[in-house]
């Protein structure tokens, strides 16, 4: 049974067809689980929507994460579809969000608030009675079972993010809208005509923004640690066969953390080759390259599972048996989270491109930092990836009518973040090799920007608008800076026994009742103010914003004693810089850095390792978080002509309100900006 499920535009469908909605794939699990029969009489199905009729206007926005205006510069003359919007429309540089962070800012796209308003002041938010950090975004609800065996109801997510998305506005005003991966905007909202596909938010099988396995011979069991970001190490033996497991899930029936785990078996099938079997599904994988997807369940109950992808890289055979799992993926086909709205566009999405990553860091970024994997792997994957997700956008914007059409693309951010060092020659990780073989993987990934750019101006209509948009630019990432290790020297923070530095991360080793200041967070630091911290020394009023001029000058004053510059170029005081219901929760200060400066890795997490800085030698070389706002300018980009010579990121939100002939709310920050007429239709000629 199929179609038939979609309204008109602007007809407002009963209640229950919601909950039919959230719930109807569950429903059809449990009733396959119970009789076939029931299955079909139960309806369950892909849900295909009318399209309806064409739009009589159409507002296109691209998004292309953390493009920076000075790459557009340097490469425009590789960019034929870019540059034919330069001349013909427009081209500005974007003014981003403080911070420069990719949720602070796409949160502020989406809502038309600033992170006063939306509350997404950092990828961290802090507890200030217990000085413990937390993610931002979505917070999980545990699935329910029917007597332990049935799943009635999925795991579900709450946002922490203030505000709504303007799709909301323009779903209630009866337009349709298509809105792709737009990213930290998870869980997705409910729409009566939108077609919504979650990015950056969703996670992985495990719960996290993307957990690899990396499987090695090399090590023993005792020796295979764990690295401190986004994977696991597993000892495996020699063999030539091999039965190892992979981790899932957490067991949502358990009373104690407990994961479920699924069997991989790998068996030596030449010198360069591993046969891997996951499920029912065995290929053969050759050294330095990709398997096809693998397929995976992870067995809750007889009667319900939750199911996955992930793809195999194997490193090496000999002497030492090495494959990588990349972070697995709820299965497209079936997954146990909603990822898409409706929830069975997923279904439709995997009909028509196949396995395609769903969790939305959905790039190999922490097994080349942790090099497990190699820049070919990576940047293999990081144009598979492009691809389909191009293939989604296509099907979409070509197939579906609707007034507004969003789709966001992040390879542009990735790849600046692990291949930066390679641009950079005063880069500590800078390598002239392979800079030669690698050097251009930024602009490759430009180049294929550029190319979607093209394909999707070849399809607008008299009468569209194009709008692309990149969330903040780029630096490269030379040096970290330890702000906890400052705010001690400087007399702001004490630790315990007059340590000068420490080991220990989550500010552990702080003496409160010694302490006025703490870091937290990229590039936040917070005042330890009594009433809102639990242990808080600092008063709120006078002596809090003297005290918070006090630390911003002197760290104005700042120099890298390796180089003389000047770190800290910019401070930002919250109530200077933000306003809105949640600024309680805004951190007091907000570093703004010199280009080539971050702070260090140790800083987000509560950390004050030995030494002010240090050089930064991981493969993650290019950052943006914790840079000067008006030096980190992303870009906008349209077919039309914009009067505004100053355009800022929140004026996205009420410029296509207006576009689409919305009302704008009050409440927005940001300013409706003036459009001329559009000279860019049809392809380049
Ligand atoms: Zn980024």
């Amino acid at each position: 049974m199929k179609g038939g499920r979609m309204s008109a535009p602007g007809r407002r469908k009963p209640r229950f067809r919601d909950a039919w909605r959230t719930w109807g794939t569950y429903r059809c699990r449990v009733a396959v689980a119970a009789l076939a029969v029931a299955a079909l009489l139960a309806g369950c199905g892909g849900g295909t929507r009318e399209s309806g009729p064409a739009p009589e206007r159409r507002v296109v926005v691209l998004g292309f994460d953390g493009v920076d205006p000075d790459f557009i510069d340097r490469w425009v003359d590789d960019l034929p579809h870019i540059k034919k919007l330069i001349a013909d429309g427009a081209f500005r540089r974007l003014e981003t969000t403080v911070p420069a962070a990719s949720c602070t800012a796409w949160s502020s796209f989406s809502t038309g608030l600033d992170a006063g308003g939306h509350g997404i002041f950092d990828f961290l938010y802090r507890d200030p009675k217990t000085y413990l950090p937390d993610r931002t975004g979505a917070v999980s609800q545990k699935a329910e079972y029917l007597f332990g065996l049935f799943r009635t109801k999925p795991e579900t997510f709450d946002t922490t993010m203030s505000g709504e998305p303007f799709w909301k506005l323009v779903d209630r005003a009866g337009l349709r809208s298509v809105v792709l991966r737009v990213p930290c905007i998870f869980p997705l909202e409910e729409m009566e005509a939108g077609r919504l596909q979650a990015g950056l938010g969703a996670p992985d099988i495990r719960g996290t923004e993307g957990t690899f396995h990396f499987y090695t011979s090399k090590l023993s069991p005792r020796q295979a640690a764990d690295p401190g970001l986004g994977g696991k190490v597993i000892s495996i033996g020699r063999g030539p066969e091999i039965e190892t497991i992979i981790e899932g899930p957490a067991n949502p029936l358990a009373e104690e953390h407990e994961r479920l785990v699924t069997t991989l078996r790998a068996t030596v099938a030449g010198p360069d080759s591993l046969e891997i079997t996951i499920g029912d599904s065995t290929q053969t994988v050759r050294v330095d390259q990709w398997s096809d997807w693998f397929r995976m369940s992870f067995d809750v109950t007889p009667f319900s599972s939750i199911d996955g992808i992930a793809r195999v890289r194997v490193i090496s055979t000999q002497p030492d048996i090495e494959f990588y799992l990349s972070p697995v993926s709820h299965d497209p086909s079936d997954p146990a989270i909603r990822v898409t709205e409706p929830w069975e566009l997923s279904q439709e999405f995997h009909a028509t491109v196949g396995d395609h990553k769903t969790v939305g860091w959905n790039h190999e970024t922490w097994g080349l930092n942790e090099e497990r994997i190699d820049e070919d792997a990576f940047m293999e994957d990081v144009f598979d990836t492009m691809r389909k997700t191009e293939e989604i956008t296509f099907h979409e914007l070509d197939s579906k009518a609707a007034e507004l059409f969003v789709s966001v693309f992040v390879e542009t951010d990735r790849t600046s973040h692990m291949m930066y060092r390679l641009i950079d020659p005063d880069h500590p990780g800078y390598d002239p090799e392979l800079a030669a073989t690698h050097g251009d993987a930024i602009l490759r990934t430009y180049l294929r920007m550029d190319e979607i750019i093209g394909k999707v101006m070849s399809r607008l209509e008299e009468g569209d608008t194009l709008l692309i948009l990149s969330d903040h630019g780029f630096h490269s990432w030379r040096r970290g800076f330890n702000v906890n290790t400052w705010l001690v020297q400087e007399g702001y923070m004490t630790l315990k026994g007059g340590a000068a530095h420490t080991a220990k991360k989550f500010l552990l080793d702080v003496d409160w009742s010694k302490t006025r200041a703490y870091a937290l967070g990229v590039g936040a630091i917070y005042l330890n103010m009594r009433g809102r911290e639990g242990k808080g020394t600092v008063s709120p009023g006078a002596e809090a914003r003297a005290l918070a001029t006090e630390i911003a000058e002197k760290l104005k004053m700042l120099r890298d004693p390796a180089s003389g510059e000047l770190v800290v170029e910019e401070v930002y005081k919250a109530e200077e810089t933000w306003s809105g219901e949640r600024m309680s929760e805004a951190q007091d200060l907000q570093l703004g850095l010199a280009s080539g400066y971050r702070v260090s890795s140790a800083t987000p997490l509560g950390g004050a390792p030995k030494g002010l800085f240090e050089d930064n030698l991981k493969k993650w070389s290019g950052d943006h978080a914790t840079s000067r706002t008006s030096a980190t300018e992303g870009i906008l980009l349209s077919n039309r002509t914009i009067r505004e010579a100053d355009v800022a990121i929140v004026d996205l939100a009420p410029t296509i309100l207006q576009l689409l002939g919305i009302e704008v709310p009050a409440s927005y920050v940001g300013k409706a900006l003036t459009l001329g007429p559009g000279k860019v239709t049809g392809s380049m000629e």
